[in-house]
């Protein structure tokens, strides 16, 4: 097989193994490493359609990761997707009505990013040693309350590794928040900011690229690499749950062979949606990527106009792991788009730093046309529950509901008859205060481990055990610090 290599977003001559993007996280030029090009799979989906998760990860992760053997593939991908999950198939897809929901959370966190992190500690440490990398690995991570959690699930206790994770004091959910600070493990490390998400991802992007902070660690035996989505090992994972659903409808008769569908991923750092993309890159037939955002709704304009502007107000919403203005991601596919112009990549990118902006040309706005931007409001994710639960019976979270709600819109919008596939992102025990008090169209004075019971009794399904085991554990973790101390923070847990 042709070695596949990866290529930073902003320098053409950066140019690495697979193993080697997974361990260093961000390029460091700031860039992110892309696939120098896309593996030709000729993709057998009568095959597809009759293998297991684990099948389909095996063979999508090694057209990608070309310097893994098969063995080291089957191995993480073995270690991943386990019993942890608490469904066999790891990712079922129900059909409610004219959608199927993709449900992504059945992981130990119960959502989505638990595919790619649950898989990530054993492509880093089976990198680490292709690569006779002695030091230990420090994952900094920025998390806007999910990759967090699910970083250091995967994580914690994994020799040679420490993980250090940057949390926004007021812009996660109850159950995220507990989820974090009773996390277990010597090797983890979770502190509160006062800040919004985009102020943790941006001081920690500056951690990764300060070369002097880096010879610190360095001279103490340690480097830096990211759980975050700007990681290619935590994209590419996500790609097998696309194909993996293709296949699923194939099998189940819903479509045929080549027929295309469409799909509408609820997005924040534009990583699950940029895994569709590449999914449809190595030839599934999706047509339309349709990228549903909250009322943070900067990507909604980006695609409307090619005009790229962080400055505007931030909302914090019901769907926080959503409440984002600067998508890392998108860095990506502009650089796939402008035909892997990195100096233009740059050039952009700096603008958006300095100035807050930067607008695309026109031809690559028509490139755009595969995808569909819109936003759902709170009003509108919230009557998406209460509808979807009165019509279907079925509970969905206000990340999904925001996917359902943009999806409904396109329908409405562009009449297509193609099969709909909603990316249902996160369990509604997460957000279980928004779920109840749609279904019931009440407010509640209750607190959210209350409401989950609440919920339980609405819906009928299991509670998680990991939910209920929240109220009884300890809490460990209970540092807060300004965005200004973060690097200090980081110095003093590496004794740097
Ligand atoms: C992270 C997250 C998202 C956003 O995904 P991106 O890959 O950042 O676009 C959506 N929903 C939930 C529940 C999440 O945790």
């Amino acid at each position: 097989m042709m070695p596949l290599l990866y290529q930073s977003t902003r320098d053409e001559k950066n140019i690495v193994t697979a193993s080697e993007a997974i361990l260093q996280g961000l390029a460091t030029d700031g860039g992110l490493y892309v696939p120098t090009q896309f593996p030709d799979l000729h993709l057998d989906f009568a095959k597809l359609a009759t293998q297991t998760y684990q099948e389909v990860a095996e063979f999508i992760l090694q057209a990608f990761l070309t310097d893994f053997t098969a063995e080291e593939i089957k191995a993480c991908v073995a270690g991943a997707y386990d019993e942890k999950f608490d469904n066999p198939v790891i990712a079922p897809l129900e059909k409610k009505g004219d959608s199927y929901y993709l449900e992504l959370f059945h992981g130990p966190t119960f959502a989505f990013k638990d595919l790619a992190l649950s898989i990530l500690p054993y492509l880093t440490t089976t990198a680490a040693k292709k690569n006779q990398v002695e030091k230990e690995i420090v994952i900094l991570t920025a998390t806007s309350g999910d990759t967090g959690k699910a970083a250091m699930a995967g994580f914690a206790d994994v020799p040679g590794t420490r993980i250090i994770v940057f949390y926004p004091e007021k812009g996660v959910s109850k159950i995220q928040e507990t989820q974090m600070v009773t996390q277990k493990g010597a090797n983890t490390h979770v502190i509160a900011v006062k800040g919004n998400f985009d102020d943790a991802q941006s001081a920690v992007k500056v951690m990764f690229n300060d070369a002097e902070l880096k010879e610190k660690l360095a001279k103490n035996n340690q480097q830096f690499s990211s759980a975050n989505s700007m990681n290619i090992g935590r994209l590419l994972p996500q790609v097998v749950y696309y194909v993996y659903t293709y296949a699923q409808l194939v099998k189940g008769n819903e479509i045929t062979i080549g027929e295309p569908i469409n799909v509408s991923v609820p997005t924040g750092n534009f990583g699950n949606i940029l895994a569709a993309y590449y999914t449809k890159k190595i030839g599934v037939p999706i047509n339309q990527l349709i990228c549903a955002s909250n009322t943070n709704n900067v990507l909604t304009d980006f695609f409307a106009t090619g005009e790229y502007n962080r400055k505007r107000p931030f909302y914090l919403t019901t769907s926080p792991s959503m409440d984002i203005l600067v998508s890392s991601n998108l860095e990506r596919l502009i650089y796939h788009l402008s035909g892997a112009d990195a100096k233009q990549t740059k050039e952009w990118m700096d603008a958006l730093l300095v100035d807050g902006q930067y607008q695309i040309s026109s031809t690559m706005l028509a490139e755009l046309a595969e995808f569909y931007g819109a936003f759902a409001t709170e009003k509108e994710v919230e009557e998406t529950i209460t509808s979807v639960f009165k019509e279907e019976a079925y509970a969905i979270d206000p990340h999904t509901a925001v996917a359902k709600s943009v999806a409904t819109k396109y329908q409405e919008e562009q009449g297509s008859p193609l099969k709909m596939v909603v990316i249902s992102t996160a369990s509604p025990y997460k957000f279980p205060r928004t779920v109840v008090e749609a279904i019931t169209g009440r407010v509640s004075e209750a607190d959210d481990f209350t409401l989950v019971h609440q919920l339980e009794a609405l819906t009928g399904i299991a509670l998680p055990q990991a939910v209920k085991e929240l109220t009884d554990l300890p809490i460990l973790h209970t540092q807060v610090v300004e965005v200004t101390e973060m690097q200090q923070a980081v110095e003093s847990i590496l004794h740097l």
